[in-house]
């Protein structure tokens, strides 16, 4: 089926990972063969045939097993992110096309270091990077810059504690803005994680307009070369 083609997929689980986000599986022919990286669009029909349409990262890593994980950030008056925060459920067909996406992917044939760059949920497609680099590549070296507000708003942070403390080579800067003395992402952040690294390959950004355009800046002032840095930007 081409990715263009709507499909109905099933959801077979849903799960709360912070306050406001939830995540949800969902059934797909394409589960064992997408690139980490991608996105699917999803659309919502209306009794009155009136439709939304969105897109959504994948956040799980390609497998087997035929289901897909997305993680839906609730936002407020949000159209399409409001149904899967109050109604949608498992068992409830959703309208789907994917896997979309050629340029903001990573695999293990494009090796590293990998430096990944994430606000808010932005966050999302990166962590499917970071579980194929697992099951992979876990000889890619990897560093994580992570923005949240605050803790209890870091999506999968369990997960990203667990492995930057048991997989050698991952390293995970976790930056607070709201907390604490409360940290933007800035010039010292970007050098520690390089220091770290070395020279990044492969830098992948993701997040809301503003945080993606400002870490882009600090990214191209610590002197990384463009063609290295792919950007997805979630709106906002
Ligand atoms: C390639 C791609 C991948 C994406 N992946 C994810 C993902 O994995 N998880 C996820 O939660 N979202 C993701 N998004 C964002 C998602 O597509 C929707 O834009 C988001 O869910 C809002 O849709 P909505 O219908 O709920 O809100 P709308 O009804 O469209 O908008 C409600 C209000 O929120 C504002 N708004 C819209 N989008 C955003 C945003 N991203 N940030 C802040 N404010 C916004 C609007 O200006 C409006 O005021 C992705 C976007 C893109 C382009």
């Amino acid at each position: 089926m081409p990715w263009t083609a709507w499909r109905e997929a099933p959801i077979t689980a849903v799960a709360p990972v912070t306050p406001r986000v939830k995540s949800f599986r969902l059934a797909v022919d394409f589960a064992d063969r997408f690139r980490a990286g991608q996105h699917v669009d999803l659309r919502l029909t209306a009794e009155d045939g009136y439709q939304a349409q969105r897109s959504y990262s994948i956040a799980s890593a390609p497998e087997a097993g035929g289901t897909i994980e997305l993680m839906i950030e609730a936002l407020p008056d949000g159209e399409v992110s409001g149904f899967f925060a109050e109604v949608a459920a498992v068992g409830d067909a959703i309208e789907l096309r994917g896997p979309i996406g050629g340029a903001f992917v990573w695999g293990p044939e494009d090796g590293g270091p990998l430096l990944l760059v994430g606000g808010g949920s932005g966050v999302v497609p990166l962590l499917a990077m970071l579980r194929l680099r697992a099951l992979a590549a876990p000889e890619v070296p990897c560093r994580l810059i992570y923005s949240v507000r605050g803790r209890a708003e870091a999506i999968a942070l369990a997960e990203l504690e667990t492995r930057a403390r048991d997989e050698r080579g991952f390293g995970l800067s976790l930056l607070t803005t709201r907390e604490g003395a409360g940290r933007r992402i800035d010039a010292e952040a970007v050098a520690e994680a390089l220091a770290d690294l070395g020279n990044p390959a492969h830098v992948f950004v993701c997040g809301s307009n503003p945080f993606v355009a400002a870490a882009a800046d600090l990214l191209l002032g610590a002197g990384i070369a463009p063609g290295r840095i792919r950007t997805e930007r979630f709106g906002g």
